[in-house]
């Protein structure tokens, strides 16, 4: 591979292995798995339930860590960081969208959107109006001063997209982003998620049960007994 061609490698991972080790058996759920985002690539990542999706992504968010292999964000191996490195890097180099929203239940809609800014080091009317202009892209520029116990699920889960896209970052990891959305709503986040991969060459890695999200993305790949191959 040429150095170039490494340099657009944003997110990779390497003869990745994880299990699980509660109750009295080993539980194996990745086994050994090879993948490469590239700049401004979008991937779909579909598998039955329990099939280690979101085991995968925390592993190449960095929020698990692998029994064996590497996940290289940006170049850099994850393992290879003290804790203040590996979460200055990801700050500035990945956004993620949980499964489960993961919202700051005391502070309102836009203060959420507001604080991978904020941790930066964004000045308070500079963050205030970049999670504005995201909250109005995903629908929800009336709801900006409510706090997530005012909102309904979906109005969460696009919340918590526009936490994860404000502060542009180079990849965008997504479990199963609009699984309790509407097919209306669902639509307006693809096409942003397609609009910023545009502009901004963001990458993005999309768990999905969202048959028309998943043939929408440039790679598909199914997991498939701790394999990923793609479809
Ligand atoms: P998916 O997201 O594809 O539904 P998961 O990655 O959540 O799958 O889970 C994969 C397998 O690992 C499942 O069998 C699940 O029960 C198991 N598992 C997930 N998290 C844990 C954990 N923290 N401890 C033990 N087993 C787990
Ligand atoms: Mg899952």
């Amino acid at each position: 591979m040429s150095n170039d061609m490494k340099n657009d490698v944003v997110l990779a991972c390497e003869s990745l292995y994880k299990s699980y080790h509660e109750g009295p058996q080993d539980l194996p759920v990745i086994k050994g798995v090879e993948l490469a985002v590239k700049r401004g690539e979008r991937i779909a990542i579909v598998g039955t339930s329990g099939s280690g999706k979101s085991t995968l992504l925390n592993l190449l968010g960095g929020l698990d860590a692998p029994d064996s292999g590497r996940v290289l964000l940006a170049g850099q191996d994850y393992a290879g960081l003290c804790e203040k490195k590996r979460g200055n890097l990801r700050n500035r180099s990945l956004g993620f969208v949980y499964q489960f929203h993961h919202l700051l239940p005391e502070f309102s809609a836009l203060e959420n959107v507001c604080m991978p800014l904020l941790i930066r080091g964004t000045s308070v009317a500079q963050s205030e109006q970049k999670a504005r202009d995201l909250l109005g892209r995903v629908g929800l520029a009336d709801r900006a001063e409510h706090k997530p116990s005012e909102l309904s699920g979906g109005e969460r889960q696009r919340v918590a997209i526009a936490r994860a896209l404000v502060p542009q970052p180079d990849c965008v990891l997504l479990d199963e982003p609009t699984g309790n959305l509407d097919s209306q709503t669902a639509g307006a986040i693809h096409e942003l998620m397609i609009e910023l991969n545009t502009e901004l060459k963001t990458s993005f890695v999309v768990v999905t049960h969202d048959q028309l999200l998943a043939e929408s993305m440039d790679q598909l790949y199914r997991l498939q007994d701790g394999v990923l191959t793609a479809d």
